[in-house]
């Protein structure tokens, strides 16, 4: 059987959902209680929820969703400071297509766009690059939205335009690295977790190395892939690691992810910006944990190049994205959940993104 066709074939499937519930079994016998793992990506949590791996493991594990949502781990803060740009004259907001129906504090890119603002999806920055190109009398602000994976695109895009001259074109940075936040959910004397999977498309980009730091925290992780079988190999390796007692970081998904990660597209980061702090919903202020533009780029940061207002921002009442980021809460401990927040009227982002945890609870997992 080729490797691919293992990685879908049911009765692989069913023999390794045997093999999970057989180890977490064990462990839960020796610790005398439930496990809790985290997935730190959306896509992850897309695809446990959608097969069904939470309910399957539920009597003897928790998998909770962490801060692995791009759009929900933007601060409100800057949901409203993009929403602020949209609405100055000449400006074009280009954008994926999940941050048009985030909610702010005052309005929604969505409700701009309504009102007459320009607000364009596009399916990469380089194609908002050649489209500020053509229209050299707007200005075309890129949200860039995302982590490590998402980053060397805009990059490239920044690198770009500054080729061409296009001047036109520039990008509100509020991009965000994954390990830093990694390291504030350790360092928060009140988690309680047994094991992380760690996501797999950033580590194509960042490479295990770079959570090695998690061992000294006595954690055990797994870089895992998206495939049911694929998470379901990385669970065990995390159950395995708690049965011998090890806490190591391992690579469930080599055949994509390596050791050091793409160096190419690390170099590219390191080119175009530079680590510094940022903003994260529900965690706030977390060091070196996002980008800035490298001071020879700082003519194409949409932050320096517009004077944007400030406006005060809240986050929407009684919604528990924060604490779901965080890990702790779930969709369902939301009192607006599947009640006054839903899919069509969404109150907080991690119902909006197709990789929020609250979408995909309410998609796949909700009781009717
Ligand atoms: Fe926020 Fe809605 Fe999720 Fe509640 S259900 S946490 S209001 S997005």
């Amino acid at each position: 059987m080729q490797m691919w066709e293992k990685l879908r074939d049911p009765e692989t499937g069913r023999k390794l959902a045997g093999k999970v519930r057989e180890l977490a079994a064990q462990v839960c016998d020796r610790l005398g209680r439930r496990l809790i793992f985290m997935e730190v990506c959306g896509t992850h949590t897309m695809a446990i929820s959608r097969s069904g791996i939470r309910s399957l493991l539920k009597d003897y594990l928790e998998l909770r969703s962490g801060p692995g949502c791009p759009v929900c781990v933007t601060d409100q803060a800057d949901i409203d400071r993009m929403i602020t740009l949209a609405r100055l004259p000449g400006v074009v907001i280009g954008t994926f297509g999940d941050m048009v129906r985030v909610p702010g504090s005052f309005s929604s890119l969505e409700r701009e766009r309504a009102l007459g603002a320009e607000v364009r999806v596009f399916y990469s920055p380089a194609e908002a690059v050649v489209w500020a190109e053509a229209h050299p009398s707007q200005q075309v602000v890129f949200l860039g939205v995302g982590f490590e994976t998402t980053a060397p695109g805009v990059a490239l895009s920044l690198r770009d335009a500054a080729r061409r001259g296009v001047k036109n074109y520039s990008v509100y940075v509020s991009h965000k690295l994954v390990p830093p936040a990694l390291r504030a959910l350790l360092d928060d004397p009140e988690m309680r977790l047994d094991g992380f999977l760690l996501p797999g498309h950033v580590s194509t980009i960042i490479g295990c190395r770079a959570y090695l730091f998690m061992e000294d925290y006595r954690m055990p992780a797994v870089v895992a892939g998206f495939e049911p079988n694929e998470i379901l190999d990385a669970i065990r390796e995390l159950l395995e690691m708690l049965l011998a007692d090890r806490a190591e970081v391992r690579n469930a998904y080599a055949h994509v992810v390596r050791e050091e990660g793409n160096s190419r597209a690390q170099k590219l980061l390191s080119e175009v910006f530079e680590v510094d702090d940022a903003y994260w919903r529900g965690f706030g202020c977390i060091p070196q944990s996002g980008f800035r533009l490298r001071e020879e780029l700082a003519a194409f940061d949409a932050a320096r190049r517009f004077e944007i207002p400030t406006v005060e921002s809240r986050v929407p009442p009684g919604c528990a994205c924060g604490e779901i980021l965080k890990g702790k809460l779930t969709p369902k401990d939301c009192p607006l959940f599947a009640r006054a927040c839903h899919p069509t009227h969404p109150v907080g982002p991690c119902m909006v993104s197709s990789e929020g945890a609250c979408a995909a609870y309410y998609r796949y997992e909700r009781e009717v």
